[in-house]
């Protein structure tokens, strides 16, 4: 889709879109090989666009909230030709990729963008967010355990951090009960490992929040578009 060059620029992240036609008027960018002097220029994806020399991606950056089903793989491409989250994106142009993973059985909220910049911000340890995950496991989870999982579980030999947990509700007669946990590290199968460390393999396993977010309004398979204010709000 064709835009304005200004625009183009801006969703870039050059400058804003004033300061960008500022720059067009300066002669400071071109558009395959020509300077541009004028504001009326539109571009697409196709065109090669220099900023004082230097390329620019002129993909705008598009963010969306996905609620995950079972039986897909977090991943825009599957060897095995399973289905994977992007097949559910096939009519929007942008080339996007989920912002971290859950396991091909598990359900729920998944971020999706060709944001580079903020897919490693939010992936980086450091930024803590809280993920919020609802477990049906084997077992009557004893209050014992629902204190080991708040304080920490050793997997893979390293302590698991401070977390939260409730027991939803349990089913006597089936010995399962439900557990919501939030957890704000995303280590490999951890929820899952978390409650395997304590005996209660994890039958079925769903993420309901991921920071602010919630599923609200969205069934699995479907998706929506992350509003300004949710995107700054996630930077
Ligand atoms: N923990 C898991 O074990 N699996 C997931 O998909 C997410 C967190």
């Amino acid at each position: 889709m064709a835009e304005r060059l200004q625009k183009v620029m801006a969703n870039a992240g050059i400058a804003s879109r004033r300061s960008s036609e500022k720059m067009i008027l300066e002669g400071k960018v071109s558009v395959n090989g020509q300077v541009i002097h004028e504001l009326g220029t539109k571009v697409d994806s196709s065109d090669v666009i220099l900023v004082n020399g230097q390329g620019i991606d002129v993909e705008k950056k598009v963010y969306y909230l996905f609620y995950k089903p079972r039986s897909v793989i977090s991943a825009v491409s599957d060897d095995k030709g399973r289905k994977v989250v992007t097949d559910y994106f096939k009519d929007i142009p942008e080339r996007i990729y989920p912002i971290g993973r859950l396991d091909y059985d598990t359900s729920g909220i998944l971020l999706l963008t060709n944001d580079g910049q903020l897919a490693n911000i939010l992936m980086h340890p450091r930024y803590k967010v809280d993920k919020v995950y609802v477990a049906k496991v084997t077992g009557l989870l004893k209050n014992d355990d629902l204190k080991k999982l708040r304080l920490g579980v050793m997997i893979d030999g390293k302590k698991t951090a401070r977390a939260k947990a409730k027991v939803l509700s349990s089913d006597k007669n089936k010995k399962t009960s439900i557990v919501q946990l939030t957890i704000h590290e995303g280590r490999y199968h951890q929820v899952k490992k978390m409650f395997k460390a304590l005996g209660y393999p994890v039958q079925k396993l769903k993420r309901e929040q991921y920071g602010f977010l919630d599923l609200t309004g969205l069934s699995a398979g479907k998706y929506r578009k992350l509003t300004n204010a949710e995107v700054e709000r996630l930077k």
